[in-house]
């Protein structure tokens, strides 16, 4: 089968013809592109909004292997990138707007361009979940944050609230104390989501509160965040909470809008086997976008990994 047919390339409207296109640029999509490149196939990498993906917005990590002091999310982010660079990647800051995976080549709009690509590996990842809850979509930029990296320096000295019990709740409203003078922690349960490290740590840290059993109904104020509304779940007792600020970590929702009809999906996530395959071949998905449970930047680099390698497999077996 003939997978290379001629295809221009100039950027001005007619489409681009490309080996290996990789949707998304965290550890899943720049993984892949590193494999990618090293087998030759000058995968082209579409950023989509953040560079780096969620890694980028993450203060420091601590578990990935190789660096046993931690390093900053956004210096890891830059190393992926640079090493995928090095073999021949073309890293560009465009994002997917729109897919047809109908016929080969697979085409793909970005804001920018058309490409037709030989395979396509989706690595798009996930994005905060809301509490849809009043005034939460009025106040984002004015006290309701979901990136403590992005937004604690602004709350230097305040006191912020903290919603959800989770690693990412634990990890950013212990980080968060570095700028906030109080961070309590409003947590739906009695007990925490959240892994034994992290939970000591914020259990231990004298500038955390935790108050259980609570849901927050209504975030309030008059310019910025002044208030929330809380209610005990258990006793079902309302109280008004002053704060600063909320930062909202109540897990994630794949970004897989664009590929709604067009793969199979459960419960949002994108249908992968063990080989990084979705329903269409010559698709393949890695990282958040197709995993509901591990979520770790090895994780996701490893199945980036894997979805380039098994990409590369499939190319070669179209040519047979
Ligand atoms: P998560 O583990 O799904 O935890 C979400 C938390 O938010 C839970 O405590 C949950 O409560 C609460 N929650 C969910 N919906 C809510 C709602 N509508 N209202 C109030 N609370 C709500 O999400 P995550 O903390 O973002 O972590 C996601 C994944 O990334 C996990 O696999 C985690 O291990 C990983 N992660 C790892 C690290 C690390 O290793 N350093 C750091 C960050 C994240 P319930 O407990 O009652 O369900």
């Amino acid at each position: 089968m003939e997978l290379n047919p001629e295809a221009s390339s100039n950027g001005s409207g007619e489409s681009q013809h490309v080996k290996m296109l990789v949707i998304g640029s965290g550890p899943a999509g720049l993984s892949a592109a590193l494999y990618g490149a090293r087998a030759e196939l000058e995968p082209v990498v579409l950023t989509g909004m953040t560079l780096g993906g969620q890694v980028a917005i993450t203060h420091i990590v601590e578990n990935y292997p190789g660096f046993p002091e931690g390093l900053g999310g956004p210096e890891l982010g830059d190393l992926f990138k640079q090493q995928a660079e090095r073999f021949g990647a073309q890293v560009v800051f465009d994002t997917a707007t729109e897919v047809d995976f109908s016929e080969r080549p697979f085409k793909v709009k970005t804001y920018g361009n058309q490409y037709l690509a030989d395979t396509v590996i989706i690595a798009t990842g996930a994005t905060p979940k809301h509490l849809n809850i009043p005034g939460e979509e009025e106040y984002v930029g004015k006290g309701v944050s979901y990136c403590g990296t992005c937004d604690g320096f602004f709350f230097k000295d305040k006191e912020v609230v903290v919603v959800g019990g989770g690693d990412s709740a634990m990890e950013e409203g212990t980080f968060l104390t570095r700028y906030a003078n109080k961070v309590t922690v409003v947590h739906r349960r009695d007990e925490l989501r959240a892994g034994a490290i992290l939970e000591k740590r914020a259990m231990e840290n004298p500038k955390m509160e935790f108050v259980w059993d609570t849901q927050v109904n209504t975030i309030a104020g008059e310019d910025d965040v002044d208030y929330l509304e809380l209610e005990n779940r258990k006793t079902g007792e309302k109280s008004r909470f002053d704060t600063d600020g909320i930062f909202i970590f109540i897990g994630h929702k794949p970004n897989t809008e664009m590929f709604d009809g067009k793969l199979d999906m459960e419960e949002g996530y994108i249908t992968v086997n063990k080989y990084m395959e979705t329903s269409t071949p010559g698709v393949f998905a890695a990282g958040e976008v197709a995993d509901p449970h591990f979520r770790q930047v090895i994780t996701s680099s490893g199945m980036g990994a894997a979805a380039a390698i098994q990409a590369t497999r499939w190319l070669e077996d179209q040519q047979d």
